[in-house]
Order: C-alpha cells, then structure tokens, then sequence
C-alpha cells in the first residue's frame, strides 16, 4: 500500500518548464497588443493559460533576477542585487530550484544563458542542473558562437543560438518524456548584440528602424523556438502535465546614452536598469492545461 501510494505520487509530479526572455520589452508580445512584431507562440501559451499584467521580477538586470528566479529568495539577501563581476557569481550559500527539485526526483536540465558564475564551482552542474547546454556569461554572439558549452565541453555550434536553444529544448523533452522533468530554457534573446539571420529579417522589411527591423527579428526567432519546445509536449502527450512560465528577466533597455536594443515598454515609464515600470514590470505567462 505504501509503495503504491508513492508511486500515486510519483505519478502526479508534473514537468516544470520554465522560459527565460532577455531584455524583452513589456510592449513587444502579442498578448499585450503588439502590432508589428508576431508572437504566435507565445500568445498561444497566454491563451492556454494565465497571463500576469501586473508580473514583476525582483530587479532591473539579468543576472539578479535569475539568481531570484533560482532561489527563490530576494537577491539582496545574499549581496546579488548587481550583475557579478570578475569571479563572483551566485554565493555557494544558497541552494536552487534544481537542488530541490532533485531531491524530489526530478531530472533537471538548463539550455541557455547561465550568468551566474563562470568559476568550476558555479557553473550550472555544481548549481542543481543535471543536463546544460549554453554559455556561462551575461551576452553572446548569435552566429558562429564559441564559447558554447554542451556539459562541460566547449563546441563550435553552426546554427543561429537562438535556434541551437530550441533544438536543444526539444530534444531534452524527447528524452527525458516519462520522468517527472524540469527544464530552465534561458534566451539571451533578445539580449544585444543585435543579431538576427537574413530569413527573419526579410519578413520585416516593412519596418524602417533597423534597430527595431533586427529586434523584430530576434524575436520571431525566440517566438519560433517556444512554438517547437510547445510542439514537442504536445506530441509527447507530455502537454496536460507540463506546468510552463514565461517571463523576460527585467524590462527592455530603452534609456538613451547606454545600449538599446530597439525595445519598447510602453505604457510603462523607465527602462532596463531602472526600477521604474519598464524596468521591472515584465511579460509574464503561466500555463499548466492539466
Ligand atoms: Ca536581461
């Protein structure tokens, strides 16, 4: 009876899949009315599920909002509230999403944009995370990256990141179907630099702002990488028992005199690095069909 009792409970865990945007703006999704950049996924998710008008991360940069995200606790309890430096990165103190997820039986794996500590001891797999594949810093290259990381070893990866993440997320949720799972698919889309492949920017060829032509761009790719991870669960019978959230990490930088991004946070006031609206009030969807 005991055994069968836990294995009732086994049975009701469901897959935890948690999306990370960059530097997104609160205006740039279609579930708040964006016109000219198309969010199909994305709006599909907000459809399936609760989206957040008033979700707020817990600062204005990526790396304090991921270390909040991942603990679980307001950064500045433990000296996070700035983006680490040198060879600081999230304190060995604290423990993760992942760290308890495990000890509940969890698979968990993380794809993307880590930033919270490039030394040995804080790289994702001292942090909680079985699986990585990624990069260790705060920005990357979109094209021809080194620096990518599939475990612990250094590849050349070909494909665009942001389409080498989806691919990635994909085949973490083929795999790992059956298993209670969890995965941290962190973009630094729509981070700069400013990259985005010729495909994409041909379908915005109506937008005159290159800046925001390219951003455009760089969001469709995310976008599309969302639709194949979605797919995939949904192919997998994996899609009632997958809870998913969406957030972008802090508002989109749109402050004059330091780098943008061609974001737009509209109706909110600030930007990035300001803990007004726009810095810190986000897109923020939850999505759990069973
Ligand atoms: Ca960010």
């Amino acid at each position: 009876l005991c055994l069968f009792a836990l294995a009732a409970v086994a049975a009701d865990r469901p897959n935890i899949l948690v999306i990370v945007g960059d530097d997104m703006g609160y205006a740039d999704v279609g579930f708040h009315g964006c016109k000219d950049i198309p969010t199909p996924h994305l709006d599909a998710l907000a459809a399936s599920g609760v989206r957040f008008t008033n979700g707020y991360v817990t600062g204005p940069y990526c790396s304090p909002t991921r270390a909040g995200l991942l603990t679980g606790r307001q950064q500045t309890r433990f000296g996070h509230e700035y983006n680490p430096g040198g060879g600081h990165g999230l304190p060995l103190t604290e423990s993760t999403l992942p760290d308890h997820l495990k000890e509940a039986g969890y698979v968990t794996g993380m794809v993307g944009k880590w930033h919270l500590g490039s030394q040995p001891a804080q790289v994702p797999q001292q942090r909680g995370f079985t699986d990585f594949f990624g990069f260790l810093g705060g920005a990357h290259s979109y094209f021809n990256a080194g620096g990518i990381l599939r475990g612990t070893e250094p590849i050349k990866e070909l494909d665009y990141t942001t389409d080498a993440f989806g691919r990635e997320a994909v085949a973490y949720v083929e795999r790992n179907k059956g298993k209670p799972w969890m995965l941290y698919l962190a973009f630094n889309a729509v981070h700069t630099p400013m990259h985005a492949d010729d495909a994409r920017l041909a379908k915005f060829s109506g937008i005159t702002d290159q800046r925001r032509r390219t951003y455009a761009a760089m969001m469709l790719a995310m976008d599309d990488a969302v639709g194949l991870v979605c797919r995939k669960l949904a192919e997998t019978g994996q899609e009632q028992n997958t809870l998913v959230t969406f957030i972008s990490d802090n508002g989109g930088p749109t402050m004059a005199g330091v780098t943008v991004n061609g974001s737009a946070n509209t109706p909110l006031r600030g930007s990035k690095r300001t803990t007004l609206e726009g810095g810190v009030r986000v897109p923020y969807v939850v999505s759990w069909p069973g």
